[in-house]
Protein backbone atom coordinates (compact mmCIF):
# COMPACT_ATOMS: atom_id res chain seq x y z
CA UNK A 1 0.00 0.00 0.00
CA UNK A 2 1.37 3.47 -0.72
CA UNK A 3 -0.01 6.72 1.23
CA UNK A 4 -0.69 9.88 -0.96
CA UNK A 5 -2.82 12.97 -0.32
CA UNK A 6 -5.71 14.27 -2.89
CA UNK A 7 -6.96 17.43 -2.54
CA UNK A 8 -5.41 17.48 1.35
CA UNK A 9 -6.61 14.64 1.76
CA UNK A 10 -4.68 11.49 3.22
CA UNK A 11 -5.41 8.20 1.48
CA UNK A 12 -4.05 4.78 1.37
CA UNK A 13 -4.04 2.91 -2.08
CA UNK A 14 -2.70 -0.52 -3.13
CA UNK A 15 0.01 -0.01 -5.29
CA UNK A 16 -0.44 -0.37 -9.08
CA UNK A 17 -3.60 1.36 -9.01
CA UNK A 18 -4.06 4.82 -11.15
CA UNK A 19 -4.85 8.26 -9.35
CA UNK A 20 -8.31 7.98 -10.87
CA UNK A 21 -8.79 4.47 -9.20
CA UNK A 22 -7.22 5.88 -6.02
CA UNK A 23 -9.38 9.11 -6.45
CA UNK A 24 -12.63 7.67 -6.97
CA UNK A 25 -12.43 4.68 -4.05
CA UNK A 26 -12.27 7.56 -1.56
CA UNK A 27 -15.71 9.28 -3.19
CA UNK A 28 -13.40 11.93 -5.04
CA UNK A 29 -14.95 12.89 -8.21
CA UNK A 30 -12.94 13.60 -11.03
CA UNK A 31 -14.58 13.83 -14.38
CA UNK A 32 -13.59 11.47 -17.20
CA UNK A 33 -15.34 10.06 -20.57
CA UNK A 34 -12.82 7.40 -22.17
CA UNK A 35 -12.22 5.61 -18.87
CA UNK A 36 -13.80 2.07 -18.16
CA UNK A 37 -12.66 -0.38 -15.08
CA UNK A 38 -12.89 -3.74 -17.42
CA UNK A 39 -10.48 -2.23 -19.96
CA UNK A 40 -6.98 -0.75 -20.19
CA UNK A 41 -6.64 3.55 -19.71
CA UNK A 42 -6.32 5.08 -22.79
CA UNK A 43 -5.74 8.76 -21.41
CA UNK A 44 -8.04 9.84 -24.80
CA UNK A 45 -10.39 12.13 -22.98
CA UNK A 46 -7.64 14.11 -20.91
CA UNK A 47 -10.18 15.51 -18.88
CA UNK A 48 -9.22 13.57 -16.07
CA UNK A 49 -6.39 15.85 -15.71
CA UNK A 50 -4.87 16.23 -12.26
CA UNK A 51 -1.78 18.41 -10.77
CA UNK A 52 0.70 16.29 -9.21
CA UNK A 53 3.79 17.71 -6.92
CA UNK A 54 6.54 15.79 -7.03
CA UNK A 55 10.51 16.53 -6.23
CA UNK A 56 9.24 20.66 -6.01
CA UNK A 57 7.82 20.07 -9.03
CA UNK A 58 4.24 20.28 -10.28
CA UNK A 59 2.82 18.98 -13.38
CA UNK A 60 -0.36 17.38 -14.92
CA UNK A 61 -0.94 14.18 -16.03
CA UNK A 62 -3.92 11.88 -16.92
CA UNK A 63 -4.89 10.03 -13.50
CA UNK A 64 -6.56 7.57 -15.57
CA UNK A 65 -2.85 6.62 -16.86
CA UNK A 66 -0.72 8.18 -14.12
CA UNK A 67 -0.09 5.18 -11.14
CA UNK A 68 -0.39 6.66 -7.00
CA UNK A 69 3.24 7.07 -5.84
CA UNK A 70 4.52 7.19 -1.96
CA UNK A 71 4.22 10.73 -1.07
CA UNK A 72 2.45 12.26 -3.95
CA UNK A 73 0.05 15.20 -3.69
CA UNK A 74 -2.50 15.58 -6.05
CA UNK A 75 -4.63 18.02 -6.35
CA UNK A 76 -7.88 18.00 -8.61
CA UNK A 77 -9.53 21.02 -9.09
CA UNK A 78 -6.86 24.09 -9.01
CA UNK A 79 -7.06 26.72 -11.53
CA UNK A 80 -4.47 25.22 -13.95
CA UNK A 81 -6.49 22.15 -14.07
CA UNK A 82 -10.11 23.89 -14.24
CA UNK A 83 -8.44 26.04 -16.98
CA UNK A 84 -7.44 22.89 -19.02
CA UNK A 85 -10.85 20.92 -18.46
CA UNK A 86 -12.88 23.69 -19.84
CA UNK A 87 -10.72 24.44 -22.85
CA UNK A 88 -11.03 19.88 -23.61
CA UNK A 89 -14.60 20.60 -22.33
CA UNK A 90 -14.55 23.47 -25.42
CA UNK A 91 -13.33 20.86 -28.21
CA UNK A 92 -15.29 18.57 -27.44
CA UNK A 93 -18.16 21.13 -27.66
CA UNK A 94 -17.20 22.41 -31.05
CA UNK A 95 -16.90 18.30 -32.12
CA UNK A 96 -20.33 17.31 -30.77
CA UNK A 97 -22.45 20.73 -30.63
CA UNK A 98 -25.71 18.26 -30.73
CA UNK A 99 -24.59 15.28 -28.07
CA UNK A 100 -26.49 15.62 -24.84
CA UNK A 101 -23.91 13.83 -22.96
CA UNK A 102 -21.55 16.54 -23.74
CA UNK A 103 -23.95 19.14 -23.63
CA UNK A 104 -24.66 18.43 -19.91
CA UNK A 105 -20.52 18.02 -18.70
CA UNK A 106 -19.65 20.91 -20.67
CA UNK A 107 -22.56 22.80 -18.48
CA UNK A 108 -21.45 20.91 -15.23
CA UNK A 109 -17.50 22.13 -15.82
CA UNK A 110 -19.00 25.99 -16.65
CA UNK A 111 -18.71 25.91 -20.27
CA UNK A 112 -21.83 27.56 -22.23
CA UNK A 113 -20.24 27.76 -25.43
CA UNK A 114 -17.22 27.04 -27.75
CA UNK A 115 -14.85 29.43 -29.70
CA UNK A 116 -13.96 26.37 -31.77
CA UNK A 117 -15.15 25.80 -35.09
CA UNK A 118 -18.39 23.67 -34.57
CA UNK A 119 -18.84 20.30 -36.26
CA UNK A 120 -21.41 17.74 -36.60
CA UNK A 121 -20.31 14.55 -34.58
CA UNK A 122 -21.59 12.52 -32.13
CA UNK A 123 -18.48 10.15 -31.62
CA UNK A 124 -15.64 11.74 -29.35
CA UNK A 125 -12.82 9.07 -30.70
CA UNK A 126 -12.19 7.85 -26.77
CA UNK A 127 -12.02 4.15 -28.28
CA UNK A 128 -13.48 2.40 -25.10
CA UNK A 129 -15.42 0.73 -28.12
CA UNK A 130 -12.36 -0.56 -29.84
CA UNK A 131 -11.37 -1.32 -26.26
CA UNK A 132 -14.05 -3.02 -25.12
CA UNK A 133 -14.51 -5.18 -28.49
CA UNK A 134 -11.00 -6.25 -28.17
CA UNK A 135 -10.31 -6.71 -24.56
CA UNK A 136 -14.34 -8.21 -23.49
CA UNK A 137 -15.99 -9.62 -26.42
CA UNK A 138 -12.33 -10.86 -27.94
CA UNK A 139 -13.54 -9.62 -31.78
CA UNK A 140 -11.59 -6.68 -32.82
CA UNK A 141 -14.38 -5.56 -34.77
CA UNK A 142 -14.22 -2.26 -34.95
CA UNK A 143 -11.12 0.47 -34.76
CA UNK A 144 -10.22 3.55 -35.02
CA UNK A 145 -8.76 4.76 -38.72
CA UNK A 146 -7.46 7.57 -40.78
CA UNK A 147 -5.29 10.94 -38.96
CA UNK A 148 -5.92 14.19 -37.60
CA UNK A 149 -9.32 15.37 -38.57
CA UNK A 150 -10.03 12.52 -40.98
CA UNK A 151 -9.44 10.03 -37.69
CA UNK A 152 -12.93 8.22 -37.37
CA UNK A 153 -13.96 5.11 -35.54
CA UNK A 154 -15.17 2.33 -37.82
CA UNK A 155 -15.47 -1.07 -39.51
CA UNK A 156 -13.06 -2.45 -41.32
CA UNK A 157 -13.44 -0.43 -44.70
CA UNK A 158 -17.12 1.12 -43.48
CA UNK A 159 -18.61 -2.14 -44.40
CA UNK A 160 -20.30 -4.51 -42.57
CA UNK A 161 -17.83 -6.51 -40.41
CA UNK A 162 -17.94 -10.30 -40.65
CA UNK A 163 -15.51 -10.36 -37.49
CA UNK A 164 -18.44 -8.21 -35.67
CA UNK A 165 -20.68 -10.47 -33.83
CA UNK A 166 -23.67 -8.37 -32.74
CA UNK A 167 -23.18 -8.62 -29.16
CA UNK A 168 -24.10 -4.61 -28.41
CA UNK A 169 -21.19 -4.14 -26.06
CA UNK A 170 -19.61 -1.47 -27.57
CA UNK A 171 -22.99 0.71 -27.72
CA UNK A 172 -23.26 -0.62 -23.85
CA UNK A 173 -19.87 1.25 -23.09
CA UNK A 174 -20.34 4.24 -25.22
CA UNK A 175 -19.78 7.49 -23.47
CA UNK A 176 -21.85 9.77 -25.99
CA UNK A 177 -24.28 7.29 -27.15
CA UNK A 178 -22.89 7.42 -30.78
CA UNK A 179 -23.35 3.81 -31.16
CA UNK A 180 -26.60 2.52 -30.57
CA UNK A 181 -28.48 -1.22 -30.71
CA UNK A 182 -31.86 -1.82 -30.67
CA UNK A 183 -33.66 -5.50 -31.09
CA UNK A 184 -36.62 -5.36 -33.64
CA UNK A 185 -38.68 -8.49 -33.89
CA UNK A 186 -35.94 -11.30 -34.87
CA UNK A 187 -33.52 -8.28 -35.66
CA UNK A 188 -30.84 -6.83 -33.70
CA UNK A 189 -29.60 -3.32 -35.23
CA UNK A 190 -26.66 -1.96 -34.49
CA UNK A 191 -25.71 1.43 -35.87
CA UNK A 192 -22.45 3.23 -35.70
CA UNK A 193 -21.49 6.52 -37.12
CA UNK A 194 -20.02 5.42 -40.11
CA UNK A 195 -22.00 2.24 -40.58
CA UNK A 196 -25.41 0.15 -39.53
CA UNK A 197 -25.19 -3.99 -38.85
CA UNK A 198 -28.07 -6.10 -38.74
CA UNK A 199 -27.78 -9.62 -36.87
CA UNK A 200 -30.40 -12.55 -36.91
CA UNK A 201 -31.94 -12.94 -33.09
CA UNK A 202 -32.05 -16.72 -31.86
CA UNK A 203 -35.79 -18.24 -31.76
CA UNK A 204 -36.35 -19.88 -28.01
CA UNK A 205 -37.00 -23.34 -28.86
CA UNK A 206 -39.63 -23.23 -25.74
CA UNK A 207 -41.19 -19.63 -25.29
CA UNK A 208 -40.32 -18.92 -28.95
CA UNK A 209 -38.82 -15.29 -27.88
CA UNK A 210 -36.05 -13.83 -29.89
CA UNK A 211 -33.60 -13.22 -27.25
CA UNK A 212 -29.72 -12.81 -28.58
CA UNK A 213 -27.40 -12.85 -31.79
CA UNK A 214 -27.09 -16.11 -33.23
CA UNK A 215 -23.67 -15.50 -34.35
CA UNK A 216 -22.66 -14.20 -31.04
CA UNK A 217 -23.99 -17.70 -29.56
CA UNK A 218 -22.46 -19.05 -32.24
CA UNK A 219 -19.00 -17.49 -31.17
CA UNK A 220 -19.55 -18.69 -27.76
CA UNK A 221 -20.25 -22.16 -28.34
CA UNK A 222 -17.15 -22.57 -30.39
CA UNK A 223 -14.85 -20.79 -27.84
CA UNK A 224 -15.80 -22.54 -25.35
CA UNK A 225 -16.33 -25.74 -26.51
CA UNK A 226 -19.71 -25.94 -25.81
CA UNK A 227 -22.71 -28.47 -27.61
CA UNK A 228 -24.56 -27.25 -30.42
CA UNK A 229 -27.86 -26.83 -28.45
CA UNK A 230 -26.77 -24.96 -25.27
CA UNK A 231 -28.63 -22.03 -26.27
CA UNK A 232 -31.84 -23.48 -27.84
CA UNK A 233 -33.29 -22.01 -24.92
CA UNK A 234 -33.27 -18.58 -23.66
CA UNK A 235 -32.25 -17.88 -19.90
CA UNK A 236 -35.53 -17.89 -18.41
CA UNK A 237 -36.46 -21.44 -20.34
CA UNK A 238 -33.63 -23.20 -19.40
CA UNK A 239 -33.18 -25.58 -16.55
S1 LIG B 1 -21.23 -5.40 -31.39
FE1 LIG B 1 -19.56 -5.92 -32.80
S2 LIG B 1 -18.23 -4.11 -32.80
FE2 LIG B 1 -19.57 -3.94 -30.98
S3 LIG B 1 -18.37 -4.89 -29.30
FE3 LIG B 1 -19.69 -6.52 -30.14
S4 LIG B 1 -18.40 -7.50 -31.68
FE4 LIG B 1 -17.41 -5.53 -31.24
Amino acid sequence: MVTLTIDGREVRAEEGVTVLEAARENNICIPSLCYHEEVAPYGACRLCLVEIAKNGRQRLVTSCLYQVEEGLIVKTNSERIIDNRRMIMELLLARCPNNKVIQDLAKQLGVEKTSFKLEDNQCILCALCVRVCQEVAGVSAISLVNRGVDRQMATPFYEHSEACIGCGSCAYVCPTDAIKFEDVDDTRIITMPNSKLEFKLKKCKTCGKYWAPEKQLDYIIKKVNLASDAFDNCPDCRD
